[in-house]
């Protein structure tokens, strides 16, 4: 059943919740931007990785040092993209929103060209907002997607941000941010009305003192959402 609809002032129909979920290592099992730059720059990765740590590189700066002229041939990205797996409650999730009348949409510190190519090849489909990924002479080329200077999260594209825009455009429709890393999620994850985290991005909210709904698979965010609705009289 569909869900009922508030309205808003002007009297346009507003759903009951907005979901924003991370990508590597959450909507799919694998993180596809380090597990490339394992692959293709392993010598360089582990000095970068500390400088990131120490505070000295912001992590955009991190993936242009990293990623920025990567010779990665295409057809070999092709074939470890074919191998990536999304979570076993990936496709529940969307089809839940769906069917909840719920916008759903990825938020993505990796790279358009692989999303799009990862929708094609696991036939589920999501908008996202995410980094931008073009090849140049055969090698990588990357350009931030929506950074955000107001945040420190000094990410290429800052999940504070876009559900701030969100909020900013509808008004009153609570959120809820769904994510694994403490990089790219936690200012996400602080800025939506419902959090649920695992990995390092519940141990970075532990450390906060924030409150968060902890998960295993998104089969078990489903189930969250749908008590949380049903809670609200909304489900
Ligand atoms: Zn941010």
């Amino acid at each position: 059943m569909i869900a009922p609809m508030a309205r808003d002032n002007a009297g346009r129909s507003r759903p009951a919740l907005a979901v924003f979920c991370d990508f590597d290592g959450t909507f799919a099992v694998q993180d596809v931007g380090s597990t490339i730059a394992r692959r293709y720059a392993a010598e360089r990765r582990p000095a970068l990785w500390e400088r990131l740590v120490r505070g000295e590189l912001t992590p955009w700066a991190y993936n242009l040092e990293l990623l920025e002229g990567l010779p990665v041939p295409e057809d070999q990205l092709d074939a470890f993209l074919a191998s990536v797996e999304l979570d076993p409650g990936a496709e529940s999730l969307v089809g839940w929103c769906k069917s909840k009348g719920v916008p759903f949409r990825i938020l993505s510190d990796g790279f358009d060209r692989n999303l799009d190519r990862l929708q094609t090849l696991t036939g589920v489909g999501f908008e996202y907002d995410a980094n931008g990924l073009v090849y140049r002479d055969a090698a990588w080329s990357i350009r931030p997607g929506h950074p955000n200077p107001a945040c420190g999260c000094g990410t290429g594209t800052c999940k504070r941000g876009r559900i701030e825009a969100y909020r900013a455009a509808h008004p009153g429709v609570p959120t809820a941010h769904i994510g694994n890393g403490r990089v790219s999620d936690l200012c996400g994850a602080e800025s939506a009305d419902l959090a649920f985290a695992k990995d390092s991005l519940a141990e970075a909210l532990t450390e906060r003192g924030r409150a968060y709904h902890a998960f295993r698979t998104l089969h078990d965010v489903v189930g969250e959402l749908d008590r949380w609705l049903i809670a609200r009289g909304e489900g």
